[in-house]
């Protein structure tokens, strides 16, 4: 099993490996998938957070962050009215889920 990748500033919380943030970028590019954070690898937030050159470049990411995850429910209510409008449709869904 691979190990949980820990932060080397303070060994306690966990961070993203290299790989992780290399696999996020490029998820962000091909699937509109969320920003990755613009962490350096192996260093958890609450410590990037405590650096001060890390921490500007950090808080607007959370704020593209948000806003991707707000455009993301957007999409989810949308695809929600659509089942409304087909409610039978809907409803085989549901019971499907049951059997
Ligand atoms: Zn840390």
């Amino acid at each position: 099993m691979k190990k949980r990748a820990v932060c080397v500033r303070c060994g306690r919380e966990a961070a993203l490996s290299e790989d992780q943030l290399a696999r996020a970028r490029a998820k962000a590019v091909q699937e509109d998938g969320p920003p990755p954070p613009p962490l350096p690898a192996g260093i958890c937030f609450r410590c990037a957070f405590k650096d001060p050159e890390l921490q500007e470049p950090l808080r607007e990411w959370m704020k593209l962050a948000v806003e991707w995850s707000d455009r993301r429910m957007a999409q989810v209510v949308r695809r929600a009215r659509q089942l409304a409008v087909r409610p039978l449709e809907a409803i085989d869904r549901f019971i499907d889920t049951l059997r």
